[in-house]
């Protein structure tokens, strides 16, 4: 864990800005870096409250990654992954309502989200990094234990059935923009950021009132984090991505990536290699950017496109495809630049 402070304020009297006069309360900031959920989380917070914002979002980084994580014995999710089919365990209740809202995206998505996959994603090797192909029957037999239906929650109690496995990894850091939000209203934090590795969520404007910018990674150039297909001007939302480039093994030639179909068990083809959706803010809206970031590469362009004109949930997209086109909803035209020389065909959909 490394943690920097940054305070503008004693940055401008380092340079002798003396002529300035005193700097408004909003412009001091701080940062901090955590590595946690498998990834490097960023929270950066203006406003008087930084200092204390900064702590406490570490704080709770590290509190939901312990009750969450499907690798940590502790966790409430492993709590429930041990218990025995079909008996009910007492789980904490902010745990239990994210596996509900899981579920309800399951439901929502036609089971192109599914939060029970996991034993199909052990076979893989992706949880624990042991990395091969199971054979068919293996899948087959694996995927009769899949579905948002094997998993029970009453009252204050959940159960699986027998084989059944839980894992929020496509939920989780969604639901931790959520809670960072939550944290920035609470200190009154006029600015901000939060980049969750691929998961960004931006409070306000930055302080110069110009937009935040968040860069889309071409998906064929993962390697270099400079190379984008575009870049977002953001105020006051979430962006989140999930592309296949993001975890993958190779084998006898063959690409294997980290987001699996439910309706097959094998890695998720649908032409597709990122989607990006950003939401405005709204009520557990960096869950549902991510549940649909998982979803949506599992559904493919045109059920994505589908999905986005009829759902009725309020949000935008941009889909990177495997035959080199990025596919941008009408409600980004303000605030989607094209990086031109990326070589990719720039599309608007309506
Ligand atoms: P994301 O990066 O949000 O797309 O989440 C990918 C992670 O979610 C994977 O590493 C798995 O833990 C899990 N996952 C994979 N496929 C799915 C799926 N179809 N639905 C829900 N979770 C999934
Ligand atoms: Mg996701």
């Amino acid at each position: 864990m490394k943690r920097f402070v940054a305070q503008l304020a004693a940055l401008l009297v380092a340079l002798g800005c003396t002529a300035c006069g005193p700097m408004p309360v909003e412009q001091a900031h701080e940062s901090v870096q955590v590595f946690a959920m498998d990834t490097v989380m960023i929270v950066t917070a203006y406003g008087a409250d930084c200092t204390k914002t900064v702590l406490d979002a570490e704080e709770e980084i590290y509190r939901l990654e312990e009750l969450l994580s499907r690798t940590r014995e502790e966790s409430e999710v492993s709590k429930l992954n041990a218990a025995p089919a079909d008996t009910p365990v007492t789980l904490d209740a902010e745990a239990l309502a994210l596996i509900e809202l899981a579920q309800q995206w399951s439901l929502r998505t036609d089971g192109a989200f599914d939060c029970t996959l996991a034993p199909v994603s052990s076979a893989w090797g992706f949880t624990e990094d042991t990395f091969r192909v199971p054979s068919q029957e293996e899948i087959t037999e694996l995927l009769s234990h899949v579905g948002p239906e094997c998993i029970r929650v009453e009252g204050e109690q959940a159960s699986h059935a027998a084989g059944t496995k839980i894992d929020l990894g496509g939920i989780a850091k969604g639901y931790l923009s959520d809670v960072m939000a939550e944290l920035f209203t609470k200190h009154d934090v006029p600015f901000g950021m939060v980049s969750l590795g691929g998961n960004v969520y931006v409070r306000g404007s930055k302080p110069d009132g110009t937009a935040w910018r968040v860069g889309i990674q071409d998906p064929t150039k993962a390697e270099d984090p400079d190379a984008l297909v575009g870049i977002l001007d953001l105020q006051d939302a979430y962006a989140i991505t999930s592309g296949g480039y993001q975890r993958y093994f190779e084998d006898g030639g063959t690409t294997y990536h980290h987001i699996l179909n439910p309706s097959t068990g094998y890695p998720a083809q649908s032409g597709l290699t990122s989607v990006t959706v950003i939401a405005g803010e709204g009520e557990h809206h960096g869950a549902m950017c991510d549940a649909l970031s998982t979803a949506l590469f599992v559904m493919g362009e045109e059920k994505a496109l589908d999905f986005w004109r009829t759902s009725g949930y309020s949000f935008d997209l941009v889909l990177v495809t495997e035959d080199g086109r990025v596919v941008v909803t009408e409600g980004l035209s303000d605030t989607f630049a094209p990086q031109k020389e990326s070589g990719y065909a720039y599309e608007t959909v309506s």
